[in-house]
């Protein structure tokens, strides 16, 4: 059976009489060509466990090094954190905020609140923050710039090789699977499923 919803469009606000698509179909709003549902199978677990393996990620990804640099007998390991100082040493500012921000402090965020989203709707705790946590991540989501940072990391590599040594550091390989657990969390989050049962959690506790 499939349920018939009457809604607003979120982007152009016209007025929908939508058949919930299939899990693996979309739905987009004829008058824009918004994405308003795309079904996840298990979302809300899916989302949880991702979230947990990401926030374990986040540590090791931040705090070891990952990159070793060897040049003229001298060695220096590189840490997401330590880059970050230099830029600032080097007063390049705008680019250590921009670092800093983009894959520090944005994908840490990321990974927390959608952490506390989905562990509230897996138990059933009704919280009044979850609709606000909500429109953060989805916020969030637009900038949190993983995958640019790690094409810089690979730049940076291919031109430091013919003049030094380099090891990759155990960070690294966590900031590769902090990316990819980042990617399958934004598709495995179901928007339109989250905001339902965040809804829900709001009429039951009212
Ligand atoms: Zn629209």
């Amino acid at each position: 059976m499939r349920k018939i919803h009457f809604d607003a469009c979120p982007e152009c606000d016209a007025l929908l009489n939508l058949a919930s698509p299939a899990i693996g179909e979309k739905a987009h709003c004829p008058c824009c060509g918004y994405l308003l549902q795309r079904p996840r199978k298990q979302s809300i677990e899916r989302t949880f466990a991702l979230s947990i393996a990401g926030f374990i990620l986040i540590i090791p990804a931040n705090l070891m090094p990952l990159v070793g640099i060897k040049i003229l007998g001298n060695s220096n390991d590189g840490t997401l954190w330590s880059g970050v100082i230099m830029l600032v040493q080097e007063n390049m500012w705008a680019v250590a905020i921009l670092v800093f921000l983009s894959s520090i402090l944005f994908p840490l965020l990321n990974i927390i609140l959608s952490l506390l989203i989905s562990a509230h709707l897996y138990f059933n705790r009704p919280n009044h923050y979850l609709a606000l946590w909500m429109r953060c991540l989805q916020h969030l989501e637009e900038w949190a710039m993983l995958e640019v940072y790690m094409l810089g990391i690979i730049v940076a590599c291919v031109k430091l090789s013919s003049i030094a040594d380099l090891k990759f550091g155990f960070g690294l390989y966590a900031f590769i699977a902090l990316l990819i657990i980042s990617v399958m969390l934004a598709s495995s989050l179901d928007r339109y499923l989250f905001w339902q049962r965040i809804g829900q959690a709001r009429n039951e506790q009212s």
